[in-house]
């Protein structure tokens, strides 16, 4: 699945540390990973170990104190907050835990605006918004606000929301984190249908069924990977055969 191209995401020695109230919280304290185009990454364990801060460094969403993060080969060290935001129209689709869509806007424009603001046609986004709409069962749900859908639908939206630009890295933050277990199944059956086709995928999650979706899972404890175990070419896991296909009620 993966291919000769620089790794779709590549970071060394990330060091964040968050100055709230209270004690400095030092989120990540020197990461280095690298995703090849096409891994599914799942990144797990406790609250609080700093996942999300890591899925923030790499998606430009949080600068890092120390430490280089690589987009497709590209660094992105002096990239300016305008830059990271067009990275994030074109080259990285984000899902978070609340779905962060846009309330007073219907399903498609929540869906086309990425689109639209990356410059695509009008004619072009809507064409593959309803493709998309489509392929995640939300027809008929075109016209609908936010408000008026389920947590799973709403996070179908996100999903579609995120894909649109066709970016070649999506980041997960606890997708399914305040779904049922059928919403989490649907959004958990989703990433891995869209990652049989090739999409790259960095999913944070402190629940280690999930994780077992994906093709590398690394585990992530108190700022450092404290575990990353790659399944290589031999492994009999192949794409399509993912643990939380068995996930049940
Ligand atoms: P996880 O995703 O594994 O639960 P986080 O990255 O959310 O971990 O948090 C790691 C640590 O950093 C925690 O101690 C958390 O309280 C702290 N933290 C995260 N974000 C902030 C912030 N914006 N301000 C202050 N502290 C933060």
């Amino acid at each position: 699945m993966s291919d000769s191209r620089p790794p779709v995401v590549r970071a060394k020695g990330l060091v964040k540390t968050h100055y709230g109230e209270g004690a400095p919280a030092h989120a990540v304290r020197g990461v280095d990973l690298s995703v090849a185009r096409g891994e599914f990454v799942a990144i797990t364990g406790p609250s609080g170990a700093g996942k999300s801060t890591l899925l923030h460094l790499l998606g430009g969403l949080q600068r890092p104190d120390e430490g280089s993060i690589w987009l497709d080969g590209r660094c992105a060290d002096s990239f300016s907050e305008a830059r990271w935001a067009v990275e994030r129209r074109r080259a990285i689709g984000i899902v978070f835990q609340f779905f962060n869509l846009v309330s007073n806007l219907s399903v498609v424009d929540n869906v086309e605006l990425p689109a639209l603001l990356a410059g695509v046609s009008p004619k072009r986004a809507h064409a593959e918004c309803a493709s998309l709409l489509g392929e995640l069962g939300l027809d008929g749900k075109e016209r609908s606000l936010p408000g008026e859908l389920s947590g799973g639908e709403q996070q179908r939206v996100a999903l579609a929301r995120a894909l649109i630009n066709h970016p070649p890295l999506l980041l997960a933050d606890e997708p399914a984190g305040s779904l049922d277990s059928k919403g989490t199944r649907e959004v958990m059956r989703l990433l891995s249908r869209f990652h049989e086709r090739g999409q790259s995928i960095v999913l944070v999650t402190h629940d280690a069924r999930l994780a077992s979706a994906a093709d590398r899972v690394i585990s992530f404890y108190d700022g450092r990977i404290a575990d990353d175990a790659a399944l290589d070419g031999t492994s009999s896991r192949k794409p399509g055969t993912s643990g939380v296909l068995e996930l049940r009620d």
